[in-house]
């Protein structure tokens, strides 16, 4: 076997620890198992495939649609649009459903089964007619197994009981919880920038991470030996052994650093100065270090990553069983749940079902936040509803992405009063603002007038106001929070909440980074929330001072 050549480099962003562990690449394989069992806990894998591949055949409809509509081919149309009504009939969609539950079987093999039943029934009929309706149901079926052919899979090729690092061009936030579920140890990709949202999940679970890192997918191979430092934002391929050993130092230097950190998980003595601290939350896994680490609340629970993979509409049940743990293990302190900042990129699976929620040429200017909501007023008053009912266990908060203008807020004020009177729960929910369009920051005594409190959103803030994207990795030295704009903007907006005398936090990565704490003090921001494992850093600055 021929010795791999050492090589290192540089990462555009990073997120923090250091692992030094074995390369698995994202290997995307096609599936073309048509008839499988699989476990009880891989049916609801199954189900969103299936719904997965319902949604990309609905959009190849809508290209081909447009396609035919443009060139006037009047009978093929007429073909997809039956194709269309099959595609959104949940009768028979619904069976399918139910066979991958009850039977524990894979997408495909339901499929093949109603389609057999469905063909055999309308043999039986010897009507013309229903040769075409045959015709039809075939080539509907076509359709979703291909595009349930099409699917990616993460194939893990290795089996090794070193941590495993995955590579990957690019990665989905969804796809950072999901491989972070099945214990992998970092992740490195070639796209992503310091505040794209796959970054911010892995800060917050503590995961080691790199990304807009160059040509490291191409050398590397499954099974190489990677070091990745996320503490300092670099990698070495396959090091020497001496290398390796200086390494090894380096990685026991950065653990001794966290287990000193530890010191920082009790609150400040209360002689200390500090701003309240508070954690911004994603998932329902990160509460229980929530709960150690002492915060005064929780001032972002970014809602919509909890239902990133679900493919159907969350149901108010669904959400209220969410939303009521985070309540009951905050224990009274505060909850501010944000409403769904669902679009962006942050794409949810059950997204192609709502109304108007096709991306546009520009994600991240289009329907997202309180515009998608407002659009599917259902779907709001559903989440404002299950919010409602987790608050009878504790203190809850409602916070809104995205506003730009006043009429925003106002039309989810008059919500939140519907669904009280509705559910008959008269508990009240102050209601809050993000501050992070420009707009809302030249409007923010506007908005406070029409609020209770506002919450700087400082990651997309600086997207908007300095025009860069946050998410593209050729973008990453332009994306900083170090142009003076940030600072002028972050001044308005405080001299504004003042002049109203309301409550301004901050819940964007900078409340997280040492390098601002004293700044933003200095500023008169009093409320901070972070990611749970910034927390500790920040309050080791505070004590530092
Ligand atoms: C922000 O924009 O600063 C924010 C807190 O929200 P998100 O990062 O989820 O867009
Ligand atoms: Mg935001």
């Amino acid at each position: 076997m021929t010795e791999k050549e050492p090589c290192q480099g540089r990462a555009g962003a990073w997120s923090q620890g250091m692992v030094i562990g074995r390369v698995q690449k994202l290997n995307y394989t096609h599936q073309n198992t048509p008839h499988q069992h699989v476990d009880a806990t891989q049916v609801c894998e199954q189900l969103e495939r299936f719904d997965m591949s319902i949604n990309a055949a609905l959009e190849e409809l809508d290209k081909e649609q447009a396609y035919l509509c443009q060139n006037q081919h009047a009978e093929s149309l007429h073909v997809l649009d039956i194709h269309r009504m099959l595609l959104q009939d949940n009768d028979w969609l619904n069976d399918i459903r139910d066979k991958i539950e009850k039977q524990c079987i894979n997408a495909e093999w339901a499929l093949f089964q109603k389609i057999n039943e469905l063909l055999t029934f309308f043999n039986q009929l010897q009507n013309s007619h229903f040769k075409n309706k045959k015709l039809d149901i075939e080539q509907a079926g076509d359709r979703i197994l291909r595009h349930l052919a099409s699917q990616i899979h993460v194939k893990t090729v290795l089996s090794t009981k070193e941590p495993l690092i995955f590579i990957a061009q690019n990665f989905h936030p969804a796809d950072v919880i999901q491989l972070w579920r099945k214990h992998m140890k970092g992740i490195v990709s070639k796209q992503g920038g310091t505040n794209s949202h796959a970054m911010i999940i892995a800060r917050s679970i503590g995961l080691p991470a790199l990304m807009g890192v160059d040509h490291l997918i191409d050398m590397a191979s499954d099974g190489d030996l990677l070091v990745l430092n996320a503490e300092l934002g670099y990698w070495s391929l396959n090091p020497s052994e001496s290398e390796l050993d200086v390494y090894r130092q380096e990685f026991n230097a950065t653990n001794l650093e966290q287990s000193r950190l530890q010191h920082y998980i009790h609150r400040l003595p209360s002689t200390t100065k500090s701003p309240s601290l508070m954690v911004n939350v994603e998932l329902i896994e990160e509460l229980e270090l929530v709960k150690e680490l002492e915060v005064d609340g929780i001032g972002l629970f970014r809602t919509e990553f909890i239902f990133a993979n679900a493919s159907q509409i969350p149901t108010l049940e669904q959400q209220y069983r969410y939303y009521v743990q985070a309540v009951r293990a905050m224990q009274g302190k505060d909850v501010t749940f944000r409403l769904m900042d669902i679009g962006g990129d942050k794409p949810t699976l059950f997204q192609r079902l709502l109304h108007r929620a096709p991306k546009g040429m520009n994600p991240l200017m289009g329907m997202r936040g309180i515009r998608l909501l407002l659009e599917n007023m259902p779907l709001l008053y559903t989440q404002i509803k299950a919010i409602l009912m987790a608050a009878k266990e504790g203190s809850v908060r409602i916070v809104i992405p995205m506003v730009h203008r006043c009429e925003e807020v106002i039309a989810v004020r008059e919500a939140l009063v519907l669904c009280q009177n509705e559910l008959n729960i008269h508990i009240d929910i102050p209601l809050g603002v993000v501050i992070e369009i420009p707009a809302a920051v030249m409007i923010a005594d506007q908005l406070a007038d029409i609020c209770d409190f506002l919450s700087i959103g400082t990651n997309d803030l600086i997207q908007y106001t300095l025009a860069t994207d946050r998410n593209n990795e050729y973008m990453a030295n332009s994306y900083t929070d170090q142009h003076p704009a940030i600072l002028e903007m972050l001044k308005i907006t405080v001299k504004k909440a003042k002049s109203k005398n309301t409550e301004l936090s901050i819940c964007g990565e900078i409340a997280g980074d040492p390098a601002w704490t004293q700044i933003l003090m200095d500023l008169g921001i009093t409320h901070l929330s972070m990611s749970p494992h910034s927390i500790l850093r920040v309050r080791q600055r505070l004590s530092t001072k």
